[in-house]
């Protein structure tokens, strides 16, 4: 049987692995650049890996699902892909997701740590926190490499015999069954099945799937503080919506990259016609999304991020993976809008969709994903309209509504 992966970010390439240890199966993977490059949803140097789940404690099971197939990964390769430092989710005492994560690992036994506001002090001193600030420590929470993470995969499933097509991008794919046909620059080939995982880039390949997942332009910034030694010691963060923010210390300690919600980025409809750069005007109004952070949480930053960059994801209305068959074609598999949360998965969502692909059905049954309500409405499809996103706001503390 001919398997073709389309896009290896985070997610083809994990796809791409799971195929390649199939007898029998000839695996092709098309990337627009190659795995591991900078561009798109994958870059940046880092992704946590949280075991909690502030949304719906009931996604617990692929979390679970993940953390197993992580080791595996890291065991097959030889490689370390997580720093397990630990990640402090960040709330105040009552904030509904803050709960949801407590809940989370009570169903999971993820082994955490209670924190209030003094003994967050005492640990984290980076950070300035209100009266009511509690914090969860999850204990075997990690940092990714996201990078080496998929250059990594590649390699192993490489050495399974997986053809990797770099610099090739999928200009079209036939729907016209059985079978799927997949064109680039060398001419067209036909499949008998494919499994399109293109980031923020796969409702434009998947026009189909517009009315259920939009891209966005994200923007990480990187600050280091004023004082020299002041970030030391600072751990991976994430803080729980309505001020919602997440921060990864670099490699050395020295610095910090920041992110923020879905509200804050860039809105667009087609992902190949974002502008990536940002300067004057526009670079300037990103930086002030940021303000409140440097302001009301973590005071000893210097004013400006010493680097600025831009990276693309896919996000479904439920804020959970969509995983389905093309409505048009049973042969292709759709993966995409991982919305914000997709990397610290991708080894299990690689393993259910080459198990979909292969079979029709996966050992973990993802049923669950369907079940979930919207956060948000899309209004125009062409340009990447929503409303706001009722699960991820981020705003300042001091801000009210
Ligand atoms: C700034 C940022 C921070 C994040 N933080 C976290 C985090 O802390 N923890 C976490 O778990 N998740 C996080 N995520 C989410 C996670 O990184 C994404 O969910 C994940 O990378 C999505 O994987 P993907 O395979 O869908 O897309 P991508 O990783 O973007 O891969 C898509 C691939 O498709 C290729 N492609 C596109 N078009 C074509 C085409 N026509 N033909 C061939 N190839 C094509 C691209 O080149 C790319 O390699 C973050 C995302 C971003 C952007």
């Amino acid at each position: 049987m001919r398997i073709a992966v389309v896009g290896l970010g985070a997610i083809g390439v994990q796809a791409l692995w799971q195929l390649s240890k199939h007898e029998g199966v000839e695996v092709h993977g098309f990337d627009a650049a190659y795995p591991g490059h900078p561009e798109a949803g994958s870059g940046g140097e880092s992704r946590l890996f949280w075991n909690l789940e502030l949304a719906e404690p009931s996604y617990v099971p692929l979390i679970e699902r993940a953390a197993i197939v992580w080791d595996a990964l890291e065991r097959e390769s030889g490689a370390q892909l997580r720093d397990r430092s630990g990640v402090l989710v960040l709330g105040e005492s009552g904030n509904a997701q803050l709960a949801n994560g407590l809940e989370s690992a009570r169903r999971s036994g993820a082994p955490i740590e209670l924190l209030d506001r003094h003994a967050l002090r005492r640990r984290f001193p980076q950070f300035d926190l209100q009266d009511d600030a509690v914090g969860v420590w999850d204990v075997e929470g990690a940092v990714i490499r996201p990078e080496q993470t998929n250059v990594t995969t590649a390699r192993l499933a490489a050495a399974n015999g997986a053809n990797i097509h770099e610099f090739t991008p999928v200009s079209d794919i036939g729907l016209e069954g059985p079978g799927v046909s997949i064109t680039t620059r060398h001419g067209t080939e036909h499949f008998d099945r494919a499994i399109v995982a293109c980031g923020g880039w796969t409702p434009t390949v998947v026009p189909a799937i517009k009315e259920e997942v939009v891209a966005r332009r994200l923007t990480s910034l990187w600050f280091t503080s004023v004082e020299d030694d002041h970030l030391a010691g600072m751990p991976p963060f994430l803080r729980a919506a309505p001020h919602y923010t997440y921060g990864i210390p670099t490699k050395d300690g020295r610095a910090v990259k920041l992110g923020l919600g879905f509200n804050d980025h860039f809105v667009t409809g087609d992902a190949s016609k974002l502008p990536r750069r940002l300067e004057g005007e526009a670079l300037e109004n990103e930086i002030k999304k940021f303000d409140w952070i440097r302001e009301q949480m973590l005071p000893g930053l210097a004013k400006r991020p010493y680097r600025v960059a831009t990276y693309v994801e896919s996000y479904t209305t439920t804020m959970f993976e969509h995983i389905k068959p093309h409505p048009e074609n049973e042969d292709v598999l759709v993966m995409a809008g991982f919305s914000g949360h997709g990397f610290r998965v991708a080894p299990a969502v690689g393993e259910i969709g080459a198990q979909l692909i292969m079979s029709g059905k996966s050992e973990l049954d993802i049923g669950f994903l369907d079940a979930y309500p919207k956060a948000f409405e899309i209004l125009d499809s062409f340009e990447g309209l929503t409303t706001h996103n009722s699960v991820m706001t981020t705003r300042g503390i001091n801000e009210g509504g």
